[in-house]
């Protein structure tokens, strides 16, 4: 009977020391898939282990190793996974041999929430154009493009006539809806790469660069016949712009061809609004 014991004595001590590692292994295994953070295990290039924080994100793991393998380089990782894109803040933690844990800490939603605020930042929110914010930045950049490919540079202004008589008759929020069609007509007439801006309440701003001016002031004229003949839902009276157009010339600041572009648009006004002045090198 004592034999017997002795026999399966070191079997019950095993199987108690079994029992308790499996436990702890649990525990661990438990604890790290309650993380909120992403967890991998990465050896000899292959990943061994992903707790389900992971899964949940990456149900292939494979399909980002890659990305997983560049991780050590980089402090922030950008993920794209069927075709979605991820942020993450990485964390290494080097293990025995040369083995490794990284730890992903989601920041996507982070990073497109500063986006969205730099963007509000730089663009005016109704109408979708810039803010005067990045104006002088921008001139300059064009300033520069025209002198390298020997262009023309215009500054062309624009203001919605009599606009504070829209608002007072039909509303502020028809205003606004006339400002927004405008502004879109505007940004319609010219290249993406055009920048526009809206500088005041009712006021717009283009800055362009061609080696061809009629061919702009054609167009121009084009927009005011098109914004002439718009008919907007429940306004009944023509909506007009006056434009101001002034040629970049040498010595010019951003500031100074800003001014010329205003006097150009002044003109039009009072000349009768709904026209087009442009103003070149001689004058102004
Ligand atoms: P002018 O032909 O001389 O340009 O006359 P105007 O009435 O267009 O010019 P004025 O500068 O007297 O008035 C501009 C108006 O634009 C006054 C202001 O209430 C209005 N405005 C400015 N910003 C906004 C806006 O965001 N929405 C609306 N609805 N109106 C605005
Ligand atoms: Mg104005
Ligand atoms: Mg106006």
């Amino acid at each position: 009977m004592f034999k017997e014991i002795w026999i399966i004595l070191p079997f019950l001590i095993l199987g108690v020391f079994w029992i308790k590692e499996k436990k702890r292994s649990t525990f661990y295994l438990n604890l790290l898939n309650s993380l909120e953070d992403l967890i991998v295990v990465i050896q000899k290039g292959k990943i061994k282990f992903a707790n389900e924080t992971f899964l949940s994100y990456f149900p292939s793991p494979v399909c980002i190793l890659p990305f997983l393998l560049q991780a050590s380089k980089k402090t922030l990782l950008k993920i794209e996974y069927e075709k979605k894109e991820f942020i993450f803040k990485v964390k290494l933690h080097p293990l025995p041999g040369k083995d490794y844990a990284i730890i992903l800490i989601d920041l996507t939603e982070t990073y497109k929430r500063q986006e969205s605020l730099k963007k509000l930042a730089i663009k005016d929110p109704l109408t979708g154009l810039y803010n005067r914010y990045l104006l002088e930045k921008i001139a300059l950049e064009k300033i520069e493009e025209a002198e390298l490919l020997g262009d023309f540079l215009l500054f062309v202004m624009f203001d919605i006539d009599h606009f504070k008589e829209i608002n007072d008759f039909y509303g502020h929020d028809k205003g606004d809806e006339v400002l927004v069609e405008v502004a879109k007509m505007i940004r319609q007439s010219f290249r993406a790469t055009d920048p526009i801006f809206r500088v005041g309440g009712e006021e717009f701003l283009a800055i362009l660069v061609t080696s061809n001016i009629q061919k702009i002031l054609d167009l121009l004229e084009h927009l005011r016949q098109r914004v002439e003949k718009r008919r907007f839902e429940g306004i009944d009276r023509k909506v007009t712009l006056s434009i101001g157009v002034a040629k970049y010339k040498k010595g010019d600041t951003v500031q100074t061809l800003y001014k010329r572009a205003d006097k150009a648009l002044y003109r039009s006004k009072n000349l009768g609004r709904n026209q087009i002045t442009y103003i070149g090198e001689e004058d102004g």
